[in-house]
């Protein structure tokens, strides 16, 4: 095999032993890489219903087959672990050294299972593993641990790391790296934490062979100069993703106090224009030429921003100034917790407060207070803190208040109102990990096309979106922002892979593995539940009970009849039941099989 490495480190932190898992063609060919291997890996390893902060939970990281390689950003790996937040399967992509770094020693993927007898630092080099000790660094905020293990191990190690959050075991931990990336939003940090595992560093500085080294660099070169040839190249490169704060702003789907209303009456002081007169470095992940990282410096520290961390601790809790938000979205990154999940789980506190049912909670804009409660919530400090710090689902039962809760499957929702956004509500409902935009970003579409339509047109849209964004780019795993946000024809990717592997994969090819990982995924959370129903794809309340107020869009709210219809529709178009359970053929025309006959034994299946 060529472009893969063709092994996976299969880890045991309780012995401090590890085993290589040789794989075969089949394997990566059916399951191509990063979220592929991770859904599988976690289908065939993890004992059925065990605890997601126990130690029979596995901790998979996982690469892709142009990981590494040259190409427009192809240097990420997927987190993945049965969530603690949600119960399901949580995965989470992050860029930098480390997935490079992974592929250089040796393997595509590391699974570690067990738990480390005390704080530890998971040291992976070529050919195996070994644990080393990290008592020093427990406690620390990312940044100081990172500074330390760069000390210790080198500027060129791929590390990845927790901060407080994820040794507290919060379920809204997500793993972090290089001073502002993070990945894992479903708690796949606290799932690190409680592993002891303070850090994964790899070391690398293995080869990584591609089947056609010479049409490998040369694809990348011509892809890299298309990018940058691209029309928005320019302002990409001032604001990133941060110039879409207005045009949220603009298209009435900003989240404004938690996901109450789409617009603010003055985006220009937290908008990308404030971004680019504050703005004090730009950088990207390795082997990336439309770097988006962005830094204003607050505090004496530099928070790198972008447009959902603004958005949901800015906005979203009537904050209303940059560097107010950067401050807050600074906070996250330091104690490795997640800035989606923290702007919602604050903007529910402050829903609360307004209420009447948390006099303690700050009130919508207060920044001081906001950053207080957060400490709180990082070190599950107070009777509050502990509270929202299990993630808004469990708070909202704990008050009886779902009615303003926003998450889909115990999963926050990110930054995108959708009262006039069925697609994107769709898009939330049925996103494999609970709501998150990776795998649809529809909003932009169906701004452009059919804002408020029930369709089916729309259903497959969507259901081509998944198989792009939760398919193939994380699969691969590669970024997606060059061919979302400057319009990188997908053929560069075919070509690349082609160049890496020697594979002539087809769209279609890749589109069948994307629905075979879905399926999977969906099998997966039906497993662990043990049982299912429509209403875990459903959005949101209030955005069916609560209109709009303002903007161009007041009165709007989604339609339950509608939302119903197309959840049916793409259920079809998926070949799942109208439980939303994969259908018997539709596994086995997925060579899923084992698959269909666990699932038969948990919820019964349709034919
Ligand atoms: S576009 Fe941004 S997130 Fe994507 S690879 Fe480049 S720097 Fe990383």
């Amino acid at each position: 095999m060529r472009g893969w490495q063709g092994r996976a480190l299969v880890f045991d932190a309780s012995r401090s032993s590890s085993k290589v898992w040789e794989y075969g063609g089949e394997f990566a060919l059916s399951y191509i890489g990063g979220r592929g291997f991770t859904a599988r890996i976690l289908w065939d390893l993890l004992p059925q219903g065990a605890d997601p902060l126990g130690p029979d939970n596995l901790l998979v990281f996982a690469a892709g087959p142009l990981t590494g390689f040259p190409g427009p950003g192809p240097s990420k790996l997927v987190v993945a672990a049965k969530s603690p937040l949600t119960g399901g399967y949580g995965d989470g992509n992050v860029g930098g050294l480390a997935a490079v770094r992974l592929r250089e020693c040796g393997f595509d993927a590391l699974v570690v299972r067990g738990a480390a007898p005390k704080p530890s630092v998971l040291v992976v080099e070529d050919g195996g593993a070994r644990l080393e000790p990290a008592e020093d660094l427990w406690g620390l905020d990312a940044y100081e641990c990172e500074r330390r293990l760069r000390e210790r191990y080198g500027k060129g190690a791929g590390v990845l790391l927790i901060g407080p959050a994820g040794e507290n075991l919060v379920p809204l931990a997500t793993v972090v790296c290089e001073g502002g990336r993070s990945g894992g939003r479903p708690g796949i940090g606290a799932v690190m934490g409680s592993k002891r595992i303070k850090a994964v560093v790899f070391l690398g500085g293995g080869e990584l062979k591609a089947a056609d080294p010479k049409g490998l660099r040369r694809v990348a070169a011509e892809a890299y100069r298309e990018v940058s040839r691209r029309p928005s190249y320019g302002l990409w490169l001032r604001q990133g993703t941060m110039a879409a704060v207005r045009w949220a702003e603009e298209n009435s789907v900003l989240p404004v106090m938690n996901f109450s209303e789409g617009v603010l009456e003055d985006v220009s002081r937290i908008d990308g224009h404030a971004l680019e007169r504050l703005k004090v470095r730009l950088r990207g992940c390795p082997l990336c030429n439309s770097p988006c990282g962005n830094s204003i410096e607050v505090d004496g520290k530099l928070a790198e921003l972008d447009y959902e961390g603004v958005a949901m601790l800015g906005p979203n809790l009537l904050i209303e100034d940059l560097r107010d938000a950067a401050r807050l979205s600074l906070l996250a990154d330091l104690y490795g917790i997640d800035s989606i999940g923290l702007g919602v789980v604050l903007g529910f506190a402050m829903e609360a407060r307004e209420r009447g049912l948390l006099s303690e909670a700050p009130e919508w804009g207060d920044v001081r207070g906001a950053l207080e409660l957060a400490e709180d919530i990082v070190y599950r400090r107070g009777e509050l803190g502990e509270l929202l710090s299990r993630g808004v689902a469990y708070a909202s039962l704990k008050l009886k208040a779902d009615e303003f809760a926003m998450h889909v499957k115990g999963l926050e929702v990110t930054a995108y109102d959708c009262h006039a956004a069925p697609g994107m509500a769709l898009a939330y409902g049925t996103s494999p990990i609970g709501a998150h935009h990776k795998d649809a970003w529809i909003i932009s579409w169906e701004v452009n096309n059919d804002r408020l339509g029930y369709t089916r047109a729309k259903v497959r849209k969507l259901i081509e979106q998944q198989r792009i964004r939760g398919g193939l780019f994380e699969f691969l795993v590669a970024c997606r922002l060059p061919w979302v946000e400057l319009g990188l024809s997908l053929d560069w990717y075919l070509k690349l892979l082609k160049a890496a592997t020697g594979v002539s994969f087809t769209f279609e090819q890749l589109w069948e593995a994307a629905d075979r990982v879905y399926a999977l995924i969906r099998a997966f959370w039906i497993r662990e539940r043990g049982e299912w129903s429509r209403l875990m794809d459903w959005p949101p309340r209030k955005w069916f009970e609560k209109p709009l107020t303002r903007g161009l869009l007041r009165g709007a709210k989604l339609d339950p009849d509608g939302y119903s219809a197309m959840l049916s529709w793409y259920y079809e178009e998926r070949g799942w039941d109208e439980r939303g359970v994969p259908r018997r053929s539709t596994l086995e025309k997925l060579g899923l099989e084992d698959v269909a006959s666990t699932l038969e034994g948990v919820v019964g299946l349709s034919p």
